[in-house]
């Protein structure tokens, strides 16, 4: 058996929250509707850890949020760290889901260490011992190395070894810490209100909690809450920022601020720059749902071609449902989208998307708007061909599954089998950003010195937020 997930390409990633009441009261509910905001980044497993001044409370589970917390919550306390998870590092059982406790420390991880093994058999062979198989523990048993020296050394220690992506929360000493890696990678916002400070991976779990966005975590930085509220910022090892530009093309919600641009905001620009760069003639703009739909229509707009919901999605299909592994690729994207055959019948479409990976999905899209009756199938991608895995976090694991990695334009076209395919180029998305990026799954340009190791030796990883 295959479950429906195995069959489509892009997966999220992880998301986190974090957040103290300077009031003392319970945030338990608080953390709960951050981690629903924050669904869309995994879907696998969440949970969270409270702290009421005495114990670290955990409450955890496989599934989704709605469904693991559908009997009530059980834990309460004045400060609370929680996670939604899609693993690849780290076995997919109860036991690695995070928030992950460690004596008297909980830590809650979003990003990957390119170097996750390397610093794993140095931690062993200086006597620690693991429990799982998660990123969050090598980071928790580096910063228990130094801890004794107080945070700001133990923090540095963690940075100075670990080479990755990593926004991270912990609760220890009664306080609410945050961190995030020397070249801010992954996302972390912040808000504040009179009640609360709160840190999330997306300012969608800030709003749904009626918390004012204030500001980013910075690169390197690390930032400590107490029950008084103020923020104690200190910059521990800052390299300069290189943001993912996948969070823009497709992971993060349009309704968010990350990195001080809306998302939304972005994804407007890469329709207007992809409609200059790769102009077509044709009757209907469509996009693949959802995340092309802003850019889709900017597209329109520039191109003066009429925009059409031409792709339907059943919104119905979740990622649980299992089939048997003998039906084909086509069944499955079957499942989830179908053309309206009186929009786009007798007409040439030029369908919108955010990336392509393997291009087996796309192929079958193409076929199913074909079929439906399209006279023309173009195609335009919002990013750049996806040539190298990426380090740090998503789901873009080894050279030989991107088919960008060793074809060119037209062999992709010719095997998504589209009369056209233009993909928007690396200056045009720099542009739509406006921000500095991480490259490195367009043209190895990562920023740490162990990825760019790793591509050299073309070796792929395992990703993943464990
Ligand atoms: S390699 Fe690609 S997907 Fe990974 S962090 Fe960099 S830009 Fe994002």
């Amino acid at each position: 058996m295959i479950t429906y997930s195995d069959y489509f390409e892009k997966k999220e990633e992880c998301g986190i929250f974090a957040i103290i009441s300077k009031k003392g009261t319970d945030v338990a509910p608080a953390v709960y509707r951050g981690l629903v905001a924050l669904q869309h980044r995994g879907q696998d497993a969440a949970g969270m850890v409270v702290y009421d001044g005495k114990t670290l409370q955990p409450q955890k589970g496989l599934g989704l949020v709605s469904d693991i917390y559908a009997n009530g919550l059980t834990v309460s306390g004045y400060i609370g760290i929680g996670h939604t998870r899609y693993p690849t590092t780290g076995r997919c059982n109860i036991e690695d889901v995070q928030p992950s406790i460690f004596g008297k420390l909980a830590v809650t991880h979003n990003g990957h260490l390119a170097n996750y093994d390397e610093v794993r058999k140095m931690l062993k062979n200086r006597g620690f011992m693991f429990t799982g198989t998660v990123d969050s523990e090598v980071i928790a048993l580096l910063l228990s190395e130094k801890m004794s020296e107080g945070k700001e050394a133990a923090v540095r220690h963690a940075m100075e070894t670990l080479d990755g992506a990593y926004s991270d929360g912990a609760i220890e000493d009664g306080k609410l810490h945050v961190f995030r890696d020397p070249y801010a990678i992954r996302p972390l916002v912040w808000g504040e209100n009179e009640e609360y400070v709160a840190f999330a991976s997306e300012t969608v779990a800030l709003d749904i909690n009626g918390i004012p966005y204030k500001g980013e975590v910075e690169p390197g930085e690390l930032i400590t809450v107490g029950r008084d509220g103020k923020l104690e910022r200190r910059e521990i090892l800052k390299k300069g920022k290189r943001h993912c530009m996948f969070e823009y093309v497709y992971f993060s919600r349009p309704d968010s601020i990350i990195n001080g641009k809306y998302v939304y905001d972005v994804r407007k620009k890469l329709g207007i720059e992809l409609a200059k760069e790769q102009p077509v003639t044709a009757d209907l703009v469509v996009p693949v749902p959802d995340t092309s739909r802003t850019a889709a229509e900017e597209f329109s707009k520039e191109t003066k071609i009429r925009f059409e919901e031409a792709l339907i999605k059943n919104r119905y299909v979740g990622r649980t449902f299992i089939m048997p592994s003998q039906e084909k690729r086509k069944n499955a994207v079957r499942m989830k989208l179908n053309a309206v055959k009186g929009l786009v019948e007798d007409k040439k479409v030029v369908l919108i998307d955010d990336s392509i990976v393997r291009g087996t999905t796309l192929k079958e899209i193409v076929k199913l708007v074909r079929d439906a009756g399209a006279k023309e199938v173009h195609v335009r991608i919002t990013s750049p061909p996806i040539k190298s895995p990426c380090f740090y976090g998503v789901d873009i694991p080894t050279y030989k599954e991107l088919i960008a990695n060793d074809k060119n334009v037209e062999q992709v076209r010719q095997f998504i089998g589209a009369e056209s395919l233009g993909y928007l180029s690396l200056d045009g998305l720099k542009r739509a950003i406006g921000l500095p990026i991480c490259s490195g799954c367009l043209d190895e340009g990562y920023p740490t010195d162990y990825a760019k190791k790793m591509a050299e030796g073309k070796k792929g990883v395992n990703v993943g937020c464990g």
